[in-house]
């Protein structure tokens, strides 16, 4: 192909390509267009009138006046002549002009036209504005004035339409799909490259707090004041966008003289200068992301994500700021990933499952329970800890499906291991967002009623942040679980805010010390210290004690001498599938070294 017609050709991608950027083909008719095409039809004395649009086959009728047809073939159609110069097209007689002699048109008794382009500031002709008529006539100069200016009306109209969506509101910027817009531009075959920066004004908690307590308007002022400074300290070197309500973007031209850190410095130097608004001084708290790329290299859609994870990581940075890590976006992504896929895991065979870990009385020696807990084998990503996964969804709507999970399954292996042996409990994990499901106790006391189980056979693990919220909710459940027979625990007791004073007020039977305190406990005096004040306490307040996480006869015997009642640890059995646990409970593995374990 010449080198005219590949241009040619580039040319007719970028006029269709910023035609259905508009969105305006195979829209319903509207009559902010409708009003024009009758006006042209008045004007011009023409019995037909219509704005067309030149689609890659077709010419699309946005608004017609006397005729019926939605669309007509491209080829043959003088709107195709018309947008590939700025005047307007007349053909005085279609049937006298070659080009139009076997066009549709005239085989439908149309003989004369005269249609006005429709162009983009880019250049790019969309379509026309066109009367036609059934006898051959000439158009007045008056008249061809009267259609350019329609032309440039409708064309108003089209950028109007095409501008509401593209502007925030609130401050008039340009909004997130005009930087979407922005940087869909070519690339630059010298490699140039450009910067985004995002800025995120206040963190979401203290956003809404402010809403809340003074009002949206007050927060869209704080946010417009903040723009407003920004846009002073960038002048022409950049654009800035409002692309949400607490943040913004900027785009630095290519040839900026500015380095990109100096002006993060700037900014964020000047963002933390109090602002009077309305008689009050705000303190914002910006944090600022950064990302280098080429333009026209990286689709808009991953600039643009790119840089809000750079400003997701600046949340957590020294300083405040951070330009784009390719390391965090894998991490963010893989976080995404399986928050995405954990609900297709929850349906889908055998990629979730519950492996048990034996808790064994001090004093007898026997297994008393054990604890359900999670595994994932992601078909993709393979095994995943449910210390990676657990805390992800445990944030979302899918901790409810979880524990719901966990319960009927753990309570179907429980079952099986009742009916043939000893009274085994199982213990199960339950999420703090539970508690928040009105609902939670009511499933819990439903499944094991229809299990056959009785209520004992049943441990519910808390942590202390999840009892801790001093919340009704929380404390009804916990008394109807109670009531029921179930047993609570606190887990990880120790490892975070413990307020004894609270928990005392709840109906929890044990605690469980956590397993950092436990681990390598024969070498730390300060543990020993901590775990047997701990026991002496829990015992004082009337709580059973474990111990979670102990890896040696030494610690063992360490527990055994302070009267803790149960323990759990590698030293005693590992998380195991169930039928393992089985073989063991039927005695079908040694005890272990040193002990004699029933
Ligand atoms: P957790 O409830 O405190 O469970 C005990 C964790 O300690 C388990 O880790 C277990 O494998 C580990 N562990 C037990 N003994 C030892 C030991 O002697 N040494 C060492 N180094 N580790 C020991 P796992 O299975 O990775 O689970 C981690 C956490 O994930 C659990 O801590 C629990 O908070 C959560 N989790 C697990 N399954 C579930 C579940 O079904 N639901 C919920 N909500 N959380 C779960
Ligand atoms: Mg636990
Ligand atoms: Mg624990």
């Amino acid at each position: 192909m010449s080198s005219y017609l590949v241009e040619l050709q580039h040319n007719e991608e970028a006029r269709l390509n910023a035609l259905r950027d508009l969105g305006l083909l195979d829209t319903p008719p509207s009559e902010s267009f409708d009003r024009l095409t009758r006006l042209a039809s008045r004007l011009l004395g023409a019995p037909v009138s219509t704005i067309s649009l030149t689609d890659h086959d077709r010419q699309w009728f946005k608004s017609k006046v006397g005729v019926d047809l939605a669309e007509i073939p491209r080829e043959q159609a003088p709107c195709n002549y018309a947008i590939q110069d700025s005047k307007v097209f007349v053909v005085p007689d279609l049937k006298e002009d070659e080009r139009f002699r076997d066009s549709p048109l005239v085989q439908a008794g149309i003989r004369f036209y005269a249609g006005a382009p429709l162009i983009t500031r880019a250049g790019y002709g969309l379509g026309t504005i066109c009367v036609v008529d059934v006898a051959p006539r000439q158009l007045e100069a008056e008249q061809e004035q009267a259609l350019r200016d329609l032309a440039a009306m409708v064309m108003s109209q089209i950028e109007l339409q095409n501008m509401i969506g593209r502007v925030d509101s609130a401050s008039g910027l340009p909004n997130l799909y005009q930087l979407l817009e922005d940087l869909e531009g070519p690339g630059d075959a010298t490699g140039t490259t450009a910067t985004g920066i995002v800025i995120d004004f206040m963190p979401s908690d203290q956003a809404s707090y402010s809403w809340r307590a003074l009002g949206a308007e007050y927060g869209d002022n704080v946010v417009r004041d903040a723009l407003r400074l920004i846009q002073r300290l960038i002048g022409k070197r950049g654009k800035l966008y409002h692309i949400d309500a607490t943040r913004s973007a900027i785009l630095l031209k290519d040839d900026h003289e500015i380095e990109p850190a100096a002006l993060i410095e700037e900014i964020l130097a000047k963002l933390r200068e109090p602002i009077w608004c309305k008689g009050i001084l705000v303190a914002l708290a910006p944090v600022l992301g950064s990302y280098q790329f080429t333009p026209g290299a990286e689709a808009p859609r991953t600039i643009v994500r790119r840089l809000f994870n750079a400003v997701e990581d600046a949340q957590h940075a020294d300083g405040s700021v951070a330009s784009y890590d390719p390391e965090a976006d894998q991490r963010a992504t893989r976080k995404f990933v399986i928050l995405n896929d954990f609900k297709h895991a929850l349906e889908a065979d055998g990629q979730l499952l519950l492996h048990y870990q034996p808790r064994i009385a001090f004093a007898s020696g026997c297994r008393t329970s054990a604890e359900a807990l999670l595994r994932w084998n992601h078909p993709a990503l393979g095994a995943i800890s449910p210390g990676e996964f657990v805390p992800l969804v445990e944030r979302t709507a899918l901790a409810r499906p979880m524990t719901d999970w966990v319960l009927r399954g753990a309570l179907a292996q429980a079952v099986a291991w009742n009916r043939q042996r000893q009274p085994l409990a199982v213990a199960i994990n339950i999420s703090a967002a539970n508690l928040d499901e009105h609902d939670f106790a009511e499933r819990v006391i439903a499944a094991v009623e229809r299990s056959g189980l009785t209520p004992g056979c049943l441990e519910l693990e808390f942590t202390e942040s999840a009892l801790a919220r001093n919340n009704d909710c929380v404390l009804r459940q916990l008394l109807a679980l109670k009531e029921f027979g179930a047993a609570i625990f606190i887990d990880d007791f120790g490892a975070g805010y413990s307020n004894m004073s609270y928990l005392q007020k709840l109906p929890v039977s044990a605690i469980k010390i956590d397993r950092s305190f436990v681990y390598g406990l024969e070498a730390s005096p300060r543990n020993q210290k901590l775990v047997r004040a701990m026991i002496k306490l829990s015992h004082d307040l009337g709580y059973r004690v474990m111990a979670e996480g102990i890896e040696s006869k030494a610690a063992w015997d360490l527990l055994a001498s302070w009267e803790c009642d149960e323990g759990q640890g590698y030293y005693l059995g590992r998380p195991m599938p169930a039928d393992s646990l089985t073989a063991i409970l039927d005695g079908g593995e040694a005890p272990l070294p040193g002990r004699a374990i029933a």
